[in-house]
């Protein structure tokens, strides 16, 4: 039997599939935790008695619901997730995933203590993915105690004070002269260090490694790129199919924009967004809308851009 990183919250799910009276339910887990989703959908069905099917699509994030799956089942219980405040499915829809957020027990103590030596400044900003969130006042004081002042703001657009996603910074407060963030990979520090532009220490509980992320190179990085699309002449414009990610409006606009400034431009909606998949249409470049951190994911296959430094080479903005 695995042993389970993260609180799944068996009981919680228990009583939820008891209380909505569910015969079949759904579960949609990250990508990262597929080898436990067998024996997840295993233990739910043993101790609930209701039909388990697994969504083996792509899980990326809270704008990933399996609708598909949604369809099919009376209860889809999505991890490691909270809801965006604004949803984009129905309330009716909406009324029926349940989030179960995943929360790590690990303590992310040991690694901020040895973090802490890395921060050059005095005002530092404290923010983690929803595993850790609960653990930022622990990480506050180690920071208090080596005379940091540790603040930590909130987006109107997510469930808990310090939370970030890839696409949602704004808990990182720009009080702040460093950010200190807590959580694993480098998808939410990189994009934390473009969107501050200041110096990010990345602490990693799991590994008990830290990291830095200069925001001064990840928008050098970004402007280079800039500067690359100034040669191009065509451009595939993607629109993401993941529910939370479509912004077909945003898509047509950009690509309006370009067509006005001389250059071809084609919508390409996609679900699975990958650098061979973008190889194929020959275009000399693309637009992302869907989820920002693509550009910088994708950057060793193709050149994209997002929306804000497409309107840079056309003209129409001076700065990221
Ligand atoms: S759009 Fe990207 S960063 Fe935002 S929740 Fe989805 S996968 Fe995460």
């Amino acid at each position: 039997m695995i042993k389970f990183t993260y609180d799944f919250e068996l009981e919680r799910i228990e009583e939820h599939i008891k209380a909505s009276n569910a015969k079949c339910v759904g579960i949609q887990l990250p990508e990262g935790l597929r080898n436990v989703t067998t024996e997840l959908a295993g233990l739910i069905r043993e101790r609930t008695g209701v039909e388990v099917i697994i969504s083996g699509g792509s899980c990326y994030g809270a704008c990933d619901i399996d609708t598909g799956v949604l369809k099919a089942v009376d209860v889809l219980f999505h991890f490691g997730h909270t809801p965006f405040f604004r949803s984009y499915l129905s309330p009716e829809d909406m009324g029926r995933v349940y989030y179960i957020e995943l929360k790590s027990g690990v303590d992310v103590r040991p690694v901020v203590a040895k973090a802490v030596g890395e921060l050059e400044c005095e005002t530092v900003c404290v923010v983690s993915t929803l595993q850790h969130v609960h653990r930022l006042d622990d990480a506050k004081s180690i920071l208090r105690e080596h005379g940091k002042e540790a603040v930590t703001g909130k987006s109107p657009r997510l469930r808990y004070e310090g939370q970030v996603l890839g696409c949602d910074f704004s808990a990182a407060t720009p009080a702040c002269d460093e950010a200190l963030f807590i959580g694993s990979g480098s998808f939410h520090p990189a994009g934390l260090a473009l969107y501050t532009g200041k110096r990010v220490v990345a602490a990693d509980p799991f590994t008990n490694q830290h990291r830095v992320f200069d925001g001064a190179t990840e928008r050098k990085k970004r402007y280079a790129a800039i500067a690359r699309a100034y040669d191009a002449k065509s451009f595939g414009i993607i629109v993401g199919m993941k529910t939370g990610q479509f912004n077909m409006r945003e898509a047509k606009r950009l690509m309006n924009s370009a067509i006005d400034a001389g250059l071809r431009a084609y919508l390409i909606a996609m679900n699975e967004i990958t650098g061979d998949r973008l190889l194929g249409y020959g275009v000399d470049a693309f637009v992302n809308t869907a989820c920002p951190r693509l550009a910088e994911d994708l950057s060793a296959e193709v050149l994209v851009l997002s929306a804000r430094e497409f309107e840079v080479v056309l003209g129409l903005r001076d700065m990221i």
